[in-house]
């Protein structure tokens, strides 16, 4: 049986997977955000307890916002204050008794849809999502490329590229602060978030990216300039980083992938911003949702 976690930071979501890779068990419980020793006993006691149901030893993988520092495996991460910090790993396998792999959540989530029966001969399979946040992970040959700090597929804390800050208006363009102390991350540009604010940096009104979206399909004016800014923006950007990577496939997942527009879109505008012998990949919908952290995370023990 194999175990995953997918540690956010309000809750924690557990599934377990037989050897076809079915689920057979899911919960949620709510993450310990300011209790180290609390979080550590949550993750130990789901193990037990399904370990008792099941009868077996699962191994265990964690996906979580964050990851481990390269040299001291201590976890970074801003959204789980309780683990920031911590030698969250060593700890797990101190308390259960055996191995625990730990991954970035983004990364998880590329691995589940990497893994999809229609994508599972593609060799490099890219996966983004346009969630609260913007980021990314990277799979190459079946297996998560993460570097030599765990940051490879951070594609939310690159910069702005020059030609979508151009066609923001560059004295227009508002110059947005990151959670990670940077200006200018495409983190609070392509994210749900951003396409909030920027909707109300150009417009001077609030207003949530479903009412945005609503509105620009019944044709309202302001909603499809915003939506057409907000288009080429994603394709400069999208176009910069599948310059540098090469995917075969990207998934995209996050409440903003299920704008449907984006499909139809971005295949028109990408391969002008590209290096001019690249071709545009293919870009699809995720497929396992929000279960792609918890199946990630369970499939790091496979292979
Ligand atoms: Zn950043």
């Amino acid at each position: 049986m194999y175990y995953g976690f997918d540690v956010g930071g309000t809750k924690i979501e557990f599934g377990a997977f037989n050897n076809k890779l079915e689920r057979m068990a899911t919960e949620r419980v709510a993450t310990p955000t300011d209790d180290y020793a609390l979080l550590v006993d949550t993750i130990a006691d789901l193990v037990a307890k399904y370990d008792q149901q099941f009868g077996v030893q699962g191994t265990i993988g964690l996906g979580l916002p964050g990851m481990e520092d390269a040299d001291d495996a201590t976890v970074l991460t801003v959204n789980i204050p309780s683990a920031n910090g911590k030698p969250l790993r060593a700890d797990l396998e101190a308390k259960i008794g055996r191995q625990v792999k730990i991954e970035n959540d983004a990364n998880c989530f590329a691995l589940s849809e990497a893994w999809d029966e229609e994508l599972k001969d593609e060799p490099a399979v890219m996966g983004l999502i346009l969630g609260t946040g913007f980021g990314g992970g990277f799979v190459f040959e079946g297996k998560i490329f993460s570097g030599r700090n765990h940051v490879a597929g951070e594609v939310g804390h690159m910069r702005m590229p020059i030609d979508a800050w151009f066609h923001l208006g560059a004295d227009k363009a508002p110059l947005l602060s990151c959670g990670c102390g940077k200006k200018g991350c495409l983190d609070n540009y392509l994210s749900g978030r951003g396409f909030e604010l920027l909707y109300q940096h150009y417009f001077g009104e609030k207003k949530a990216a479903i009412e945005i979206i609503n509105a620009y399909q019944q044709g309202e004016a302001k909603a499809a300039e915003h939506v057409e800014r907000f288009m080429e923006m994603l394709a400069i950007c999208f176009a910069n980083i599948f310059t540098a990577n090469d995917p075969d496939v990207v998934v995209l997942g996050g409440g903003l992938s299920n704008f449907e527009l984006i499909y139809q879109e971005l295949p028109k505008r990408i391969p002008k911003h590209l290096l001019s012998v690249a071709k545009c990949p293919k870009i699809i919908q995720a497929k396992h949702g929000d279960s792609g952290g918890v199946r990630g995370a369970a499939f790091l023990n496979i292979k």
